[in-house]
């Protein structure tokens, strides 16, 4: 057992900063030393959720370093250091075999304990529930083997935690879920944390003309800095009517927000064959679209977590990084202690960051 610091809920929206007990990595686990997690919209919604079960420890955006290893794990060793993948997977099912391990069934059927349907995290009187299995708004944290992602150790902590989840969806949309492809027209809609990231996927892959829409004037300087060739503030311009005057319709539209409003608007923004990605895993619920539209060849689309393999994509995206190609850099607003994590829910919910962090061992 190690005892341990955490944000632990035990009501909606209230937290306690607590020492808990932390048991040992079972076999295919292991025990990490979280050094840095980001605070995503996805912790936010469990946070403010009456049926989030509880108590609960938070956060499923770690990284840091492995500290011990149970004694079937051959992909990570003690000292390496590691970004904590989102998604849990098992690495045998029809989906995961396919090379598709954002699909795979494990985390639906595991929510609030590790894979295996056990717990790890105790108080004095009783269990407490994991999220993602990694619960990394802590000091430690027990995670799959799978779900611990080795990356070179220069990637400093905070941004090898924004590479767990928010940041990888957005990119991973445009790379993966959409193909986009040198020369293609594409509309990012929403400029938090996934759009912002979006918008740096475009930019690396050398999309023609990249147009971010949102409301906020200051979050659409903030995106020509990243890349975005035009803006549009839609709560002052038809963002429809825009896009295809300037475009004749977008080859593909990102839809980063999860609202019926703005999805109806990535769908209207397409050209030709052009296809609209509903970038978030949010329930956007019941929206309208033009059956008229379809003989033009469009799409709309889901995207899981950007598609992403994260053996595979997170090293290289940390690659991209060191090599200052990717500026990851840019998304980083904010840092706080693992006692200030309200005040970070709150900046999220306010809509004055891109993506912060929480700095467990500060
Ligand atoms: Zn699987
Ligand atoms: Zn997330």
């Amino acid at each position: 057992m190690h005892e341990i610091n955490a944000a632990v809920m035990r009501e909606p929206e209230q937290l306690s900063y607590e020492t808990v007990q932390l048991e040992e990595p079972k076999a295919t686990e292991v025990l990490v030393d979280v050094r840095a997690t980001g605070v995503c919209h996805t912790d936010y919604h469990a946070y403010t959720n009456p049926d989030t079960g509880r108590p609960i420890v938070l956060g499923h955006e770690g990284a840091g370093i492995v500290e011990a290893v149970g004694e079937e794990v051959t992909a990570v060793e003690p000292g390496d250091h590691v970004v904590l993948w989102v998604l849990p997977s098992c690495g045998q099912c029809e989906h995961c075999s396919a090379g598709e391990p954002y699909f795979c069934p494990t985390h639906a059927e595991t929510r609030g304990s590790m894979p295996d349907g056990t717990k790890r995290l105790y108080d004095d009187d009783g269990s407490i529930d994991h999220f993602f299995s990694q619960s990394s708004f802590a000091s430690k944290t027990v995670v799959p083997e799978r779900s611990a992602i080795p990356i070179p150790a220069d990637v400093p902590f905070e941004i090898a935690a924004l590479l767990g989840c928010g940041v990888p969806t957005g990119i991973g949309a445009v790379l993966n879920t959409a193909g986009v492809r040198p020369g293609d027209d594409v509309a990012i809609f929403g400029c938090g944390g996934v759009g912002a990231s979006a918008i740096l996927g475009a930019d690396l892959v050398g999309a023609r003309r990249i147009i971010a829409v949102d409301i906020e004037e200051r979050k659409l300087n903030e995106m020509s800095e990243l890349g975005a060739t035009h803006t549009i503030n839609s709560s002052t311009t038809d963002p429809v009517d825009e896009i295809q005057e300037l475009t004749g319709g977008v080859d593909y539209s990102f839809e980063c927000i999860g609202r019926p409003e703005t999805l109806e608007q990535a769908f209207e923004s397409l050209g030709r064959g052009g296809i609209a990605v509903a970038t978030t895993t949010k329930d956007t619920g019941t929206f309208e679209i033009d059956g008229g539209a379809f003989p033009r060849g469009v799409g709309i689309i889901g995207n899981m977590v950007g598609s992403i393999r994260p053996h595979e994509d997170i090293p290289k995206l940390a690659d991209l990084y060191l090599d200052g190609r990717l500026d990851l850099d840019a998304l980083l607003t904010d840092s706080y202690s693992l006692s200030e994590l309200g005040d970070a829910f709150d900046a999220l919910r306010d809509g004055e960051v891109i993506r912060s962090v929480v700095r467990p061992d500060e």
